[in-house]
């Protein structure tokens, strides 16, 4: 395993973290039952990680049973001979609560997260989900939920302090510019490219940089298209995207919601000890790019690309233009339909986690169109889009 300095924390973490939101049943109710098949599961996946040196466990207050899962069986993880604090020091436990409406919910919320996890100490903490202005307010609130938060860092319940956000991007400028946190965690990878300065200005800032999910919504990149396999040989479309990532020195550690060792190993091949040579011109990895970028360049040069430069918002009609025609580009550029139909159906049923409405409520205002700067025909392509990939959703009764 390789292990980068993560940021101002000065915690030594891998770069591959194990996410603890899909062992075999964790979303499943009530989330205080624990059914053997799921911490036999996190059980088997854990020891395994951690034998592989990715001692990050990265969960969440909402990824359902997760966190009391984590409580059940990092205990069983020892070492022989090695005692329950001995195996403490080793695992690092990040965990994540959403802005909560008051100090007394947000101290009650940290109380219930090291009850369930089992620790006297929260090694890293994020706040979950800043994504718009209105969680923004509610996490600064004077005397509220950072303050809370700040308290159990003195009292050593937490020792570090971090976000999350899937948020847009000035949002997310202006939460580090807050200069509140250690750390961030966000989205960034090769097929997402935009919120690159927000981990520029993290890194000026010296913070941690934790990526989100760079498999799942990265491009669920474990079941890629027939051309995406053939565009990055030989690297799989997986290990192409964790180098990518990597390659950045500004970026730490990459999420890897792993439920099986098998999922552990295919990451492994990802780690390149000479980031440089990674990152130099020529390398595997710069090819792989050159050949993927072509495929934005044909795009751009059919006047097709959408460059998710977000010009073209505010729509009057809260259509998410810019992610809408992303996800043509995938289409288009990398013939990844399966991805598309899974995240395009994601909208209008996660709030502010991914927010727009489908895209036929286009009402062809035109408002957009003079603010595109590659002069795109919006609405159409936003119809092509809808009309390709909208699967209705069926009616319980
Ligand atoms: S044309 Fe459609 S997408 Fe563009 S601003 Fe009007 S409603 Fe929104
Ligand atoms: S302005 Fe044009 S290129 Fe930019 S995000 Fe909107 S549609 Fe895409």
């Amino acid at each position: 395993m390789l292990y980068r300095r993560f940021g101002k924390t000065e915690l030594n973490l891998p770069v591959l973290t194990l996410g603890g939101m899909r062992y075999t049943k964790g979303w499943d109710g009530p989330h205080d039952v624990l059914p053997d098949e799921t911490l036999e599961n996190a059980y088997d996946v854990a020891s395994y990680a951690l034998e592989v040196g990715m001692n990050h466990f990265e969960t969440a207050r909402d990824y359902g049973r997760s966190e009391r899962v984590y409580g059940k069986i990092w205990p069983r993880l020892a070492a022989a001979g090695e005692t329950k604090s001995e195996l403490r020091q080793r695992i690092i436990f990040t965990t994540k609560i959403p802005p909560m409406p008051s100090y007394d919910h947000m101290r009650q919320a940290i109380e219930d997260s090291l009850e369930r996890m089992d620790i006297d100490t929260i090694d890293n903490f994020d706040i979950h989900g800043i994504n718009n202005e209105e969680k923004f307010e509610r996490t600064f609130q004077k005397g509220g939920c950072l303050k809370a938060v700040q308290d159990a860092m003195n009292e050593g319940l937490i020792q570090h302090l971090g976000f999350s956000t899937h948020g847009p991007l000035p949002l997310i400028l202006k939460i580090i510019e807050s200069d509140a946190f250690e750390s961030i965690n966000l989205h960034y990878y090769y097929f997402f490219q935009r919120n690159w300065p927000a981990v520029q200005l993290a890194a000026e800032k010296d913070m941690g940089v934790f990526i989100i999910s760079p498999n799942d919504k990265g491009g669920q990149l474990f079941n890629p298209s027939e051309q995406l396999v053939q565009l990055a040989q030989p690297l799989s479309p997986m290990n192409f995207n964790d180098r990518f990532c990597l390659s950045h020195p500004e970026i730490h550690t990459l999420s890897l919601g792993a439920n099986t060792r098998e999922q552990i190993d295919s990451h492994l091949s990802s780690i390149v000890a000479d980031i440089q040579e990674d990152a130099s011109p020529g390398s595997e990895l710069k090819t792989v790019q050159q050949r993927m970028d072509q495929q934005s360049e044909r795009l751009q040069q059919s006047g097709q690309l959408c460059t998710v430069c977000h010009d073209c918002l505010p729509c009057p009609e809260n259509i998410n233009i810019p992610e809408v025609l992303r996800f043509r580009n995938l289409w288009k550029g990398y013939n990844m339909q399966q991805f598309v139909t899974y995240r395009y159906n994601m909208l209008e049923a996660h709030g502010d986690w991914f927010p727009g409405q489908f895209a036929d409520k286009c009402t062809e205002c035109g408002d957009c169109l003079p603010r595109c700067p590659e002069k795109l025909p919006i609405p159409s392509f936003l119809f092509e889009v809808h009309n390709q990939f909208y699967k209705p959703k069926k009616k319980s009764h």
